[in-house]
């Protein structure tokens, strides 16, 4: 038996060129159309090779994958909270306010008095 997950996800974004060779394009003038042995040319045509190869593999997974893939079940989801919690958070806000409020003005001043009092 043979069972397993697999998941894949590459993003990559290639815009490069060799700085002496501007016109090369490994797609169209391919490995015969490196001038010289220039490294740059060759890099970029093996990174051409190396994707073409990953597009490849990919696909021969799929293919071969298909017949025995299981159809996933769509999550669940959970149920959603009632809506008291939410609605007392405007209330704990203010309160935190009114906390503030007591520090730099009239009220705290007041407690003191009412401590010296007693
Ligand atoms: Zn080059």
């Amino acid at each position: 038996m043979l069972k397993f997950n697999y998941k894949l996800t590459v993003k990559e974004r290639i815009k490069a060129k060799c700085p002496r060779h501007t016109r090369y394009n490994p797609e169209r003038d391919g490995r015969g159309g490196i001038i010289g042995a220039c490294t740059a040319c060759y890099s970029l045509y093996d990174l051409l090779e190396a994707r073409n190869k990953l597009d490849a593999a990919v696909r021969e997974f799929v293919r071969r994958a298909g017949p025995w893939a299981v159809a996933r079940e769509p999550r669940k989801k959970k149920p959603q909270p009632s809506a008291e919690p939410t609605a007392l958070q405007p209330e704990e806000g203010r309160a935190l306010t009114d906390v503030t409020n007591t520090r730099d003005g009239l009220p705290l001043a007041q407690l003191k008095n009412d401590r010296r009092m007693v």
